[in-house]
């Protein structure tokens, strides 16, 4: 093992949680019997899928949060569920609503489409297209932060390193990762370079890196070499490869090459243990403020 400090995701995200189980008792004494309603909806049952909405249910009891597993048959069509998604949209009870994504259905069901219904006031994903807009455009307050990318984003402010005037690079630009998070990097002033499978010299612009943020979906394929000595390295990446020692005959891993990058990283992000814990906390903390914006609204005189 290297130099870096471990830059835990289970102690970030148990703060995190303390501080949410004050503001949802702070909600049940503003309006009595109060409690934030969350609809985790779910088309058929991937098992990934369901070891992810497990960790969402857990957490959200732990803190004061009323979760609500709704599942929809593999046989749903893409009506059923807008349809399902128009209800809940209705419910003064439910503050947000998440769709597990990827939807395992017999039919064909548009992942936009699905986003795009879900209330952009209840959408605690963060990936309505208006939501997404607030975020490129670096309007930071108005709408609902995606959950992993704003996860990194209170992981990399516990190192206590500058954001702003550094060197990003984010390898990855999906809708859910790669993008948004290069958005918000660039909003705190860093400056971003957003690598993808089309990029050239890729190990050259990670080895760049003050901050390098890595969500590629590749196992362990940033090795040592691909690190600039003292950077910030945050590891999104959950692949599950084989490993005959375990009893389960598999392992997860990131996608970055822990051992390696943590002989010249000063900051880097565990597989399991990093990223993950921080992406439900995040979605519990959007919950909590959906149902604080709610009860403001409705406490208004
Ligand atoms: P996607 O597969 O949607 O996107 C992967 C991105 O990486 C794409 O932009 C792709 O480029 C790029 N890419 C793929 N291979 C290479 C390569 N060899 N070189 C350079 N770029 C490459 O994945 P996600 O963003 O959804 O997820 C990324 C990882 O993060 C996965 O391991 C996933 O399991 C994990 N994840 C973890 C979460 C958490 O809570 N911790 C939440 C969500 C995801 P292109 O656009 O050109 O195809």
């Amino acid at each position: 093992t290297g130099a870096a400090r471990v830059l835990s995701g289970n102690d970030a995200s148990s703060d995190v949680k303390e501080e949410l189980k004050k503001r949802v008792e702070a909600l049940g004494q503003k309006l009595p019997g109060f409690r934030p309603g969350l609809a985790i909806v779910q088309v058929g049952g991937r098992e990934d899928s369901n070891v992810y909405i497990r960790m969402k249910l857990k957490n959200a009891e732990a803190i004061g949060i009323n979760a609500t597993h709704v599942k929809l048959p593999r046989s749903a069509t893409e009506v059923e569920v807008l349809l399902k998604l128009n209800e809940l949209n209705q419910d003064p009870n439910i503050h947000g609503i998440i769709v597990q994504m990827p939807p395992d259905s017999e039919h064909y069901i548009n992942p936009h489409t699905i986003t795009d219904a879900v209330n952009p006031e209840k959408d605690v994903d963060g990936l309505h297209t208006m939501n997404e807009g607030h975020v490129a455009t670096g309007d930071l307050e108005t709408g609902f932060l995606p959950c992993t990318p704003n996860g990194v984003m209170e992981l990399i402010k516990r190192t206590g390193v500058k954001i702003a005037g550094s060197d990003a690079v984010v390898l990855g630009r999906s809708k859910i990762v790669g993008t948004p998070m290069s958005e918000l990097l660039k909003w705190h002033h860093a400056t971003v370079t957003v690598c993808h499978s089309k990029t050239k010299d890729l190990e050259q612009k990670a080895a760049a890196a003050d901050i390098l943020v890595v969500a590629i979906g590749r196992a362990e394929m940033v090795k040592e070499s691909w690190i600039k000595p003292g950077a910030v390295v945050i590891d999104c990446g959950i692949n599950s490869i084989d490993d005959p020692t375990k009893k389960s005959g598999k392992r997860l891993v990131g996608d970055v090459d822990y051992k390696g990058a943590a002989k010249r990283a000063s900051w880097i992000t565990p597989v399991p243990g990093g990223v993950g814990p921080m992406t439900v906390i995040m979605l519990m903390r959007n919950t909590v403020l959906a149902a604080e914006k709610m009860l403001e609204r409705l406490l208004q005189p």
